[in-house]
């Protein structure tokens, strides 16, 4: 296996996700890492987050209309988004294998992830109003 080496801006950048269960967008991964590397500039947190994710190190969590969010527990595990607050939560449970359920309806389709997300209120916002 290669020796994956990282620049000390990637390694605050990969930190600052893995320290967060909040699925942080760029924009709050670029105010957490100026903690760390105070010269660092946005568009670097940019290029490193999408290096990142393209080396395998953290999977992207898309909602429509709000910025991509970064998450850095790359076991199995589905979302809960909250539809009043925009809050991304994870959901630990054991889900069945749809990429192989998929893949054998889909006859000939290559079929590489699945992606569980739930929707509703999260239990602050539930009891707010
Ligand atoms: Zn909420
Ligand atoms: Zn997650």
């Amino acid at each position: 296996m290669a020796i994956v080496r990282f620049t000390k801006q990637r390694q605050a950048v990969l930190e600052v996700v893995r320290g967060s269960t909040e699925h942080p967008d760029a924009a709050h991964v670029f105010d957490a890492v100026k903690q760390i590397v105070p010269s660092i500039s946005l568009g670097t947190v940019y290029r490193s987050l999408e290096a990142l994710v393209q080396e395998g190190h953290l999977i992207q969590v898309q909602q429509p209309g709000q910025a991509t969010r970064y998450d850095a527990r790359l076991e199995d595990h589905a979302h809960f988004m909250c539809d009043a607050c925009g809050e991304v939560f994870d959901v630990l449970i054991e889900l069945p294998d749809l990429v192989g359920l998929v893949s054998a309806k889909l006859e000939g389709f290559g079929v590489k992830e699945a992606r569980v997300e739930f929707h509703g209120t999260c239990r602050r916002c539930k009891h707010s109003n």
